[in-house]
């Protein structure tokens, strides 16, 4: 109840923001408090099942496109893709709705930069809706904003981060938004995530495509479009990519 309290005056704070003339401040949709709980994860690791797609298995980038259609210029080694900062973010092939999603990820073991300049990239389901990914461990930023957060919308349970440079894991259930025929929205997109195998978000609604600044909304799409994985400009990595569709 505090919670949604909190996050209704949040989205009350912006409408009032935007009513003073105060449009284009990013700072008026992050939720600060409550923070998180830190909780220190059990070890995990998890092979794709027999009827997944596999999206990455550590050798090619056959299932991803780069930015407009372009080859991907992200690189591999060692089993792992890395986002190559200021090459775009890479896109797959297939699009996809509802879904569950395992995807692996590492953020520089080098800690540069804080808050959200810190081992930013980040997860678009249907390339619009963003679980965050972020070296949240002992980095604070904005709760709707860290590790295990839908972008600038819902506030993760606990914080189970890692360390920066070991790998981590998001086991995702995705409902896709429903549309009718004249785009108004049917119903919300739904999404529970484990990171670490520790629920972060337990079949919550999403609000809309997330923005950085000011206030989600729905714009209708597909009944599938494709996953896209953010370059923010960080060296984050990621491997052992599948994908079920429900
Ligand atoms: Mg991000």
């Amino acid at each position: 109840m505090k919670k949604f309290c909190l996050i209704l005056a949040a989205a009350l704070a912006t409408t009032y923001g935007f009513s003073q003339g105060r449009k284009g401040d990013p700072t008026l949709t992050e939720i600060w408090d409550p923070v998180p709980k830190i909780v220190s994860p059990g070890k995990t690791s998890q092979d794709a099942p027999a009827d997944a797609i596999v999206l990455f298995n550590g050798k090619d980038f056959s299932a991803w496109n780069g930015k407009g259609g372009k080859p991907v210029e992200w690189t591999i080694a060692d089993g792992a893709m890395t986002v190559k900062g200021g090459s775009g973010e890479i896109i797959s092939k297939q699009g996809f709705g509802d879904c569950q999603l395992h995807i692996e990820w590492r953020t520089p073991a080098v800690v540069k930069g804080e808050g959200q300049g810190r081992g930013n990239s980040g997860i678009f389901l249907m390339g619009k809706y963003e679980l965050q990914v972020l070296d949240s461990y002992n980095n604070k930023t904005y709760s709707n904003g860290q590790a295990g957060s839908i972008y600038k919308q819902l506030v993760p349970l606990v914080n189970v981060s890692r360390a920066p440079g070991e790998w981590q894991t998001y086991d995702i259930i995705f409902t896709a938004p429903r549309f009718a025929a004249d785009g108004r929205l049917q119903s919300q997109a739904r999404i529970t995530v484990l990171h670490n195998g520790v629920l972060v978000q337990n079949n919550q609604a999403i609000w809309g495509g997330t923005e950085y600044i000011g206030i989600a909304e729905y714009k209708p799409h597909g009944m599938k479009e494709p996953l896209v994985l953010q370059d923010h400009g960080d060296a984050v990595s990621f491997r052992n990519i599948w994908i079920r569709e429900l």
